[in-house]
């Protein structure tokens, strides 16, 4: 499926490979694990689409949303995993299929500069910053990465910018990295579109619902990103033909087909645990806020990454400047900050000291609001999961990309062929 409408409809999703078993369509029940935003998405389209399918849910904990999830205290509003959407046409269709049209907005356009802190200096993130690293080296370098299996090290020569493009992506380390899962449009992975990347991209903006959003830009929802879930659960379980279970862990996709008597082709795994070698990084999250006076040094912006190892936080994203929608009381900021646990000792006080020298002392607001996990995606993953053999789907970050605009994508495009 790389017809035109595809390309226009997913982008640059059609780069990567779908795990997909073909005879999944043909199903009359189908049981998906894992409830994060893939699995439900997955769920949602198919039962959408199929009102006398019977599609499972099965969940380990005891609520939906995976690592999505959103912290409030008081008029606090944080995010603890994603914040915001990129531009791509299929995250905002849900948001229209869920009615949230009114509560999704774009962010602010004040708030678009990012930084880097490498030793001790700041530095805006540009695009320019790109070519500051050497035309010549960079067109090495990609001409290189083209070949497939390099890490993000090798397709952008220059540590700091890497390790930071990784960093505020993946957690990682740019030599650890996998630049055709990153960046498949760069590295030229998978399959081209059949028309010029300019003359997609316009066929692409005018196929948005809601609002075209300008290039670069991100959008958010009032509340938070658990507003997306609440709904979207809400949905779910509301449609007769959708059961789920929660506080269920399965074991594989051969104990579940046995379990609820489908063959193993009926089973969507949306969870961790693809590759044997399954490995993830850890990170704590905590939330900072000041009155406005305290940081007004702190310039407006997206935020901050610090490819640095001698600092625990790794990233610090200016939430209450990003989002149009309320996230801090009146006359205060709020930030969020990253901390790997690669980088940090495990007391909150390193935190909150490097908070103050970084930010502003005194916060009136300080509060470690959840840990999390990302997979790792190392050299070489795309093309390994290309080739891997697999008698179930798999779907989710572990396979899709590692942003919501990947697993919302994919949904659609597993949807597609019931
Ligand atoms: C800190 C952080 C920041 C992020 N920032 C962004 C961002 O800015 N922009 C962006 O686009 N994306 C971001 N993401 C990524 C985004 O959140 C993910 O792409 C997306 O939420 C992944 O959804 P998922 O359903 O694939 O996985 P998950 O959310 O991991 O869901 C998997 C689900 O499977 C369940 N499960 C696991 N094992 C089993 C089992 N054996 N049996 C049954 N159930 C099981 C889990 O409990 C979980 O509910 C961020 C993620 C994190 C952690």
């Amino acid at each position: 499926m790389t017809s035109l409408d595809d390309w226009i409809k997913y982008g640059d999703e059609l780069r990567r490979p779908l795990l997909v078993n073909p005879k999944l369509g043909d199903s009359d029940s189908v049981v998906i694990v894992g409830g994060g935003l893939s699995g439900m998405c997955c769920a949602y389209r198919i039962a959408t689409k199929r009102p006398n399918l019977k599609v499972t849910i099965i969940e380990r904990s005891s609520q939906l949303g995976g690592v999505i999830a959103t912290w409030q205290d008081g008029e606090w509003i944080c995010d603890l995993a994603v914040n915001a959407a990129r531009p791509h046409p299929a995250f905002w269709r849900l948001v229209d299929d869920l009615s949230l049209s009114d509560k999704f907005t774009t962010s602010s356009q004040e708030a678009k500069s990012r930084w880097i802190l490498s030793a001790g200096r700041s530095h805006k993130l540009t695009w320019r910053t790109l070519f500051k690293l050497g035309p010549l080296r960079l067109r090495k370098s990609l001409k290189r990465a083209r070949q497939g299996g390099v890490s993000v090290a090798q397709l952008i020569p220059n540590e700091p910018i890497a390790d930071a493009l990784c960093l505020g992506i993946v957690n990682d380390t740019a030599d650890n990295v996998d630049a055709d899962f990153l960046m498949p449009s760069l590295t030229k992975f998978g399959s081209e579109p059949p028309v010029k990347k300019s003359r997609l991209r316009k066929l692409i903006s005018q196929s948005y619902p809601i609002f075209t959003p300008s290039r670069g830009s991100i959008a958010s929802i009032e509340g938070g990103m658990q507003v997306i879930i609440d709904v979207l659960g809400k949905k779910l379980s509301s449609m007769d033909n959708v059961t789920i279970e929660y506080n269920q862990s399965a074991k594989s996709p051969a104990s579940v087909a046995k379990q609820y008597a489908v063959p193993i082709e009926s089973v969507v795994w949306a969870a961790p645990g693809l590759q044997e070698s399954y490995a993830e990084s850890q990170l704590s999250i905590f939330a900072v806020g000041y009155q406005n006076e305290i940081v007004s040094r702190v310039k407006i912006g997206y935020g901050t990454l610090i490819p640095d190892n001698n600092i625990p936080i790794s990233g610090i994203l200016n939430e209450s400047d990003i989002h149009q929608s309320k996230r801090s009381p009146v006359g205060h900021r709020l930030f969020r900050l990253m901390v790997p646990h690669s980088r940090w000792d495990g007391d909150d006080q390193s935190v909150l000291n490097c908070a103050e020298s970084l930010l502003g002392k005194k916060p009136v607001l300080f509060a470690k609001i959840g840990e999390r996990s990302i997979p790792r995606y190392p050299p070489g993953y795309m093309s390994r999961l290309s080739q891997i053999e697999h008698d179930c789907t798999y779907v989710g970050w572990a396979v899709s990309g590692v942003s919501i605009t990947h697993v919302v994508a994919e949904a659609e495009r597993i949807a597609e062929l019931f």
